[in-house]
């Protein structure tokens, strides 16, 4: 079976032949993939030779956003049957901390978790995989061409999940009682910074939007790209860091009117630190995007530490989600493609074959945004 992703001893992405696998248990199921999308941690897996294979194995098969049809079911598998349209979860727990026990392998606490396409587990860019029947989410066929997006979506899930978990310290954010945190309309009364326009940062962005934040997204591309222009249609403000200084993106940021919420999405280490001073007293910080250099910033420690413990900030990292944030995803889908139709489609700029996959991982585009790979 063809195969693409990473080779012991070798630099860059590569096809390789591995065996199909089949159902050994009862609970398992095998799914025929159709499409994967790629990402940043399959582009920097690639660009920074990052390789965790197996014990045994020469080598990792990429790609961790799947949609696939399921083609056979064990016979103890009760909630699939062929023909359904499914995603998968990536990560699989460790087996020995209380979260991995108990569902939240998002949640690990012994780091010894492997993951489909990134760590020691085959991912998605070949032509089968089997897995178990809990690790399996199925697609409604409405959403069937976004089945890849519920992965980064889960992401957004479980960065949101945390905000209001926290932030449910504060049930009076402000007058209405029904725009707490725990409440439906959460995001009535709020205002948010997501940094990073690329596809996490845009269904943030769209996911903030629908909970009805006022959301400013900031990026390093022209007003007419793209990215920006998405950012509008959602309803929300671009801004356009690149034109500016560091300083002059925060004074402007903050000027804007401070935020309740600011979510990172972009990795970049310095601008998300120095954006700190722009969040509202008894606010939060979620950050989702991880640097992978080796950024030294200057920054005024003394102000940020001030800020942090005299507004009680919060400052959360997330990563990661379980299957209880896909399927909270599937919802999220609904209502985005409902209020933003066809907005989504925008995301997906290229599309290859699996044949093709070094054209996917060589594509030097400014506005890619999507990389989609087709089996
Ligand atoms: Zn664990
Ligand atoms: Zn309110």
């Amino acid at each position: 079976m063809f195969a693409a992703g990473l080779v012991r001893d070798k630099k860059g992405i590569q096809s390789f032949d591995i065996p199909k696998p089949q159902i050994t248990k009862p609970t398992e199921v095998l799914v025929k993939v159709k499409k994967v999308g790629l990402d940043g941690t399959d582009f920097t897996l690639v660009s920074e030779d990052l390789k965790d294979l197996a014990e045994g194995r020469d080598n990792i098969v990429l790609g961790h956003e799947l949609a696939g049809v399921v083609e056979e079911v064990g016979t103890g598998v009760t909630t699939l049957k062929r023909g359904d349209v499914v995603t998968m979860t990536v990560r699989r727990g460790c087996g020995q901390c209380h979260p991995c026990m108990h569902n939240q392998s998002d949640m690990c606490m012994t780091g010894l978790f492997t993951e489909r396409g990134i760590h020691k587990l085959d991912g998605f860019l070949t032509e089968y995989v089997v897995d178990e029947e809990q690790y399996i989410v199925k697609v409604p066929d409405t959403l069937a061409n976004y089945a890849v997006l519920l992965e980064p979506i889960s992401i957004v899930e479980k960065a949101v999940e945390q905000i209001k978990i926290i932030q449910s310290r504060l049930p009076w954010a402000c007058g209405h009682p029904d725009h707490s945190f725990l409440e439906e309309n959460w995001g009535r009364c709020k205002s948010a910074i997501v940094i990073g326009a690329g596809p996490l940062g845009l269904l943030a962005t769209a996911q903030l939007r629908i909970a009805g934040v006022n959301t400013t997204t900031i990026d390093i591309v022209p007003e007419d790209h793209v990215k920006a222009r998405l950012v509008k249609q959602f309803g929300a403000t671009y801004m356009d860091g690149s034109l500016k200084q560091p300083e002059d993106v925060v004074a402007r940021t903050c000027q804007s009117g401070n935020a309740s919420i600011i979510f990172e999405a972009s990795g970049a280490s310095e601008m998300a630190i120095n954006l700190i001073p722009c969040l509202l007293r008894s606010s939060i910080y979620v950050m989702t995007g991880i640097p992978r250099g080796k950024s030294r910033a200057n920054f005024d420690a003394d102000l940020l530490l001030r800020t942090i413990t005299r507004y009680n900030i919060v400052i959360v990292g997330s990563v990661n989600s379980n299957r209880s944030h896909f399927e909270k995803a599937i919802t999220s889908l609904e209502r985005i493609e409902r209020s933003f139709h066809g907005l989504l489609n925008q995301l997906f700029t290229h599309t290859f074959k699996l044949e093709d996959y070094e054209k996917a991982f060589s594509l030097q585009d400014p506005n890619r945004m999507k990389v989609m790979v087709e089996v």
